[in-house]
C-alpha cells in the first residue's frame, strides 16, 4: 500500500432521480437508512481509510445532515466528472483516493482490501465483474447478439493514487463527458488494474432495486430488544417534566436532573439494546454537571450510541404508571417529543398508561413509574 492517507469520495451530488421519487435517490432510505448513510458508514469504518468526503449537490445540505449528521462535504458541479474535480480539489496532502457512488450503498471491506492491495502496481485499480447475461444490440426487433467474452461490468469504489487522477482530471478535455475517472486515467495512458467486484456493489436506480436492496441486508441486521424501569418521587414545589414535556400539575418529579421518569426509562432501554449499562453509567448522580438537567440529552445520547454502531431504532413503547396527572391530554405531544429527540417517525413511539387502582406508591400519589421497551436491528457483526 502507498504511504500516506487514503481519502474516500462518495459522489452523491444527482438532483434528478429515476427511483419515482421526488427526493433524489442517494436520500431514500434502504432499511431505515439513507443510501448515502450505508456506504459512509462502510467506508468510515474500513481501517485503511482515513477520511470521507461526500460531494453534495447545491441545497442538499440538510438532507445530508438528516442522512449523516455533521460530515465533512464539498458542493459538486453540473456533471459527476466535475463533481468529482470538487472532490479531489478539496482534498489535501492524501497518498491515494477512492471515488465512490453514492447509488452503491453497500460496499464489502473485501473489495476495498483488494484495492488497495492493487495500487501498489499500477496507478489506479477497479472493482469488476463477468458479465452473465446474454447481450445483443437493442431495437423494435431483436438485433445481433454481441460477444460477451471478455467484457466485464465496472463498479465503484476505484482506487487512485491521488497524483494519478489529478493529472488525469486536469487533461481532459471539458467538452466531453467521462463515463468514469478509470477511463480518465486510461486516456493519458496509465494502466488501471482490475479487482474481483461483488454483487453487493450492484447499483441501485429503479423502485424494484430498493425492494431488492431492503431484502439484500435483511440477513445482515439483527434485531434486539430492552427494557428499562424508572421510578421519581412526586414532591409538591417541583416542576413537571413527563415523556420530554412541562406539564402543569401541583406537584413534579424529584431527582438529581429533570428526574422526567418516561426518558430515563426509555435510556435505559435503548442502552440495554446494545449492552451499554444504564443512564447511572453515562450520567453518574454524583456528577453535579447532571444537577437540573435536561432529560432529552440523556435520550439522545443513548440514540446516538446506537447509531454509532450502525444501528436504527425500530420502535420504543412506554407504559406510564400514576394516578396523576392524566396523561390522555398530554399523550400527542410526548410522542411527538420523543419522536423528534430519536430521529423516528410517530408511528413508531408509542405511549400509554395506567394507573394501579390506588394500591402502592403510584396509587397513592407518592410517586410515577414507568416501563419502556426498545427494539432496534444492529448489523450482525455487533
Ligand atoms: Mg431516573
Amino acid at each position: 500500500m502507498q504511504t500516506g492517507p487514503t481519502v474516500a469520495l462518495i459522489v452523491a451530488a444527482g438532483q434528478g432521480s429515476r427511483s419515482g421519487s421526488s427526493t433524489p435517490k442517494q436520500f431514500l432510505p434502504i432499511g431505515g437508512r439513507a443510501m448515502v448513510a450505508h456506504a459512509h458508514a462502510a467506508l468510515a469504518t474500513h481501517p485503511a481509510i482515513d477520511e470521507v468526503v461526500v460531494v453534495i449537490g447545491e441545497g442538499q445540505q440538510a438532507m445530508l445532515h438528516e442522512a449523516i449528521g455533521e460530515v465533512r462535504h464539498v458542493i459538486g458541479g453540473a456533471t459527476r466528472r466535475e463533481s468529482v474535480a470538487a472532490g479531489l480539489a478539496a482534498i489535501g496532502d492524501a497518498a491515494q483516493v477512492l471515488i465512490h457512488d453514492a447509488a452503491r450503498p453497500f460496499v464489502p471491506a473485501r473489495v476495498i482490501d483488494r484495492l488497495l492491495a492493487a495500487l501498489d502496481h499500477l496507478p489506479g485499480a477497479i472493482p469488476v465483474l463477468p458479465v452473465a447475461d446474454t447481450l445483443a444490440q437493442a431495437g423494435e426487433v431483436l438485433g445481433d447478439v454481441v460477444p460477451r467474452a471478455g467484457l466485464v461490468r465496472v463498479q465503484t469504489p476505484q482506487a487512485f493514487t491521488l497524483a494519478a487522477v489529478r493529472d488525469a482530471h486536469a487533461a481532459w478535455d471539458a467538452g466531453v463527458e467521462a463515463t468514469d475517472d478509470a477511463q480518465m486515467l486510461r486516456a493519458i495512458g496509465l494502466d488501471v488494474a482490475t479487482v474481483e467486484g461483488d454483487i453487493m456493489l450492484d447499483k441501485i436506480t429503479y423502485p424494484a432495486d430498493f425492494a431488492a436492496a431492503e431484502a439484500r441486508i435483511a440477513p445482515m441486521l439483527v434485531s434486539r430488544s430492552a427494557t428499562g424501569y424508572d421510578v421519581h418521587r412526586l414532591e409538591a414545589g417541583e416542576e413537571l417534566w413527563l415523556g420530554g414535556i412541562r406539564i402543569p400539575h401541583d406537584k413534579g418529579l424529584s431527582g438529581h436532573s429533570d428526574a422526567d421518569v418516561a426518558l430515563h426509562a426509555l435510556t435505559d432501554a435503548l442502552l440495554g439494546t446494545i449492552a451499554a449499562g444504564d443512564i447511572g453509567t453515562h450520567f453518574p448522580p454524583s456528577d453535579p454537571q447532571w444537577r437540573g438537567a435536561a432529560s432529552d440529552q440523556f435520550l439522545a445520547h443513548a440514540a446516538s450510541l446506537i447509531a454509532a454502531r450502525g444501528g436504527r431504532i425500530d420502535f420504543v413503547d412506554l407504559t406510564l404508571i400514576c394516578e396523576e396527572p392524566k396523561i390522555g391530554p398530554h399523550r400527542d405531544a410526548m410522542v411527538a417529543r420523543i419522536a423528534a429527540i430519536l430521529n423516528l417517525t410517530t408511528d413508531r413511539v408509542s405511549l400509554k398508561a395506567t394507573t394501579t387502582e390506588r394500591l402502592g406508591f403510584t396509587g397513592r400519589g407518592e410517586g410515577i413509574a414507568t416501563q419502556a421497551i426498545a427494539t432496534v436491528s444492529l448489523p450482525r457483526s455487533v
